[in-house]
């Protein structure tokens, strides 16, 4: 179905979910639109990975998805990938017994062959640091080489919407950048991301706009350029008590100090 120039890519409105019995998000309300990086930042077990779980059609949720135009209710896994909407999971699960370029055409299965190579070759140019490693076993990769070969393999299926869960999860800060340098290039290229990540600063560097949640809700939502924010988000953190304030708010701190500099004179 064709999406309205006005409707957001990913629609998601009044999402609950959780496991069995265990309630844990509550009338979600979060929006990305095409080409748009959104940040969904959050305390250690506020419900993040189960949002992009419920999304991915790996839980079932009450509440209405939409997903470029189209109603994502009863969806599986397979039929959100094969919409357009991949979800690259926390700790860069890939096959380690296997090469590197096979980790890829698995990723890239059922896709006709020539369209595989192509994807293939175009998620290399992109990571040229695992290109040079295609024949070798993924367990021979660096953390952060499996966290591009992770992404990689989210997007040989050239999504329009690709969801990564803490992509900095255990890597130097140099590779970190590198990772999120290449969600910036996603960008430009027309692909909307969807970023979970603890790195505040790094991720509102790189967002549009940010979601915080806490405790199963939205306590949050705003563009990244609101001269507001920074205070906001120490606010929506305070707030929630069971947020690491004392570790955050130091690097909400330099975010500020970061933005006050870049402001032009009064
Ligand atoms: P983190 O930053 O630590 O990954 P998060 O915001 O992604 O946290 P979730 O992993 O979504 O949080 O967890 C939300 C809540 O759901 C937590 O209370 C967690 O204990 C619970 N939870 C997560 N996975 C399961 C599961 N498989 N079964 C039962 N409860 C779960």
């Amino acid at each position: 179905m064709p999406i309205s120039v006005d409707e957001p890519l990913l629609d998601i409105a009044g999402l609950s979910t959780g496991y069995g019995k265990i309630g844990v998000l509550n009338g979600i309300r979060l929006t990305v639109r095409a080409s748009e990086v959104v940040a969904l930042l959050g305390p250690n077990g506020a419900g993040k990975t189960t949002l992009l779980r419920a999304v991915s059609g790996l839980l079932p949720w009450s509440g209405s998805v939409r997903f470029a135009g189209r109603n994502l209710a009863g969806a599986s896994p397979r039929d959100v990938v094969r919409a357009g909407l991949t979800h690259v999971v926390e700790g860069h699960r890939v096959f380690t017994q296997l090469a590197v370029l096979d980790n890829l055409l698995l990723a890239a299965y059922d896709l006709p062959r020539g369209e595989r190579a192509a994807r293939i070759e175009e998620a290399f140019a992109l990571f040229p640091e695992i290109a040079a490693k295609r024949h070798e076993r993924a367990a021979w990769l660096s953390g952060g080489q499996q966290q591009m070969l992770a992404v990689a393999q989210g997007l040989v299926r050239r999504p329009r919407l690709l969801m990564l869960d803490e992509p900095s999860a255990g890597l130097s800060p140099v590779l970190v950048d590198r990772v999120l340098e290449v969600v910036g290039r996603l960008r430009e290229a027309g692909t909307a991301v969807l970023l979970v990540e603890q790195l505040i600063e790094k991720a509102l560097a790189l967002a549009d706009r940010v979601y915080a949640l806490a405790r199963g809700s939205i306590v949050l939502e705003a563009g990244t350029e609101e001269p507001e924010l920074p205070r906001r988000l120490e606010q929506a953190y305070m707030a929630t008590g069971g947020w690491s304030a004392t570790a955050r708010l130091p690097i909400l701190t330099d975010f500020l100090d970061t933005r006050t500099q870049g402001m032009p004179d009064a």
